[in-house]
């Protein structure tokens, strides 16, 4: 759930390329603006979690901007700037950047100030998603279909879900989460994955292709996790 819907917000375009590639080898969905103009533009075709905003851009300036991105709704922002002066970082901040960093950035860092701002943000918003047509509360340990009642799953079944959601939609093998729901009962073997998945696809099927098998391996979740 630590994966994020990234924007990166750079006007020189090697530097763009460059902070995009790793942040993409994170497993984050990172879309890439030249300008303040065609980040709203992304953000208006599909929401994002956060921005990684460069403030010497042309056109409006990514201070200016980062107000903008403040009082339009709930977006995190990591702001990257050349000037390295406490004046700006504080300026920064206050118009509301979470986090900034100076630009030579180190790679390791902006992936590691991404993945933190987004565990802040997860564990502010409480552990919610939707995937497909199901709302998962992971911290009340809930599934239902939007206002309709609660589906009931036994302890075993969520343990798998959330395994599958903490996943991010990569597969997961049938070993580890034989692992997550087994909480050392050792008794557990890789059939019982199979059997619980069967009956969570039973007990979830208003959503079709909600677990999907990657044959021979393990399962992944079919359709994209949104936080809420
Ligand atoms: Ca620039």
């Amino acid at each position: 759930m630590d994966t994020a819907r990234v924007i990166v917000v750079e006007d020189e375009p090697l530097t763009c390329a460059t902070y995009a590639k790793i942040l993409a080898a994170e497993g984050h969905s990172v879309r890439t603006a030249s300008d303040a103009f065609a980040c709203r533009a992304a953000l208006k075709a599909a929401p994002a979690d956060i921005i990684v905003l460069d403030l010497g851009l042309p056109g409006i300036d990514g201070l200016t901007f980062a107000t903008e991105l403040r009082n339009g709704g709930d977006v995190g922002v990591i702001v990257v700037t050349s000037r390295a002066d406490v004046v700006t970082r504080i300026a920064a901040l206050d118009e509301g950047a979470d986090d900034y960093l100076v630009k030579p950035v180190h790679l390791g860092e902006l992936a590691a100030r991404v993945r933190s701002l987004q565990r802040r943000r997860t564990q502010a918003r409480g552990r919610r998603c939707r995937v497909g047509c199901w709302t998962i509360d992971l911290d009340r340990r809930t599934i239902a279909e939007g206002d309709q009642r609660a589906v009931s799953v036994t302890r075993g079944e969520f343990d798998l879900l959330a395994k599958l959601i903490d996943a991010g939609g990569k597969i997961v093998s049938r070993e580890a989460l034989c692992e997550a729901m087994s909480r050392g009962d050792s008794d557990s073997d890789v059939r019982s994955a199979d059997a619980l998945v069967s009956r969570l696809r039973r007990k979830l099927a208003a959503e079709p292709d909600l677990i999907v098998t990657a044959p021979g391996f393990g399962y992944r979740l079919g359709p994209p996790i949104e936080p809420i």
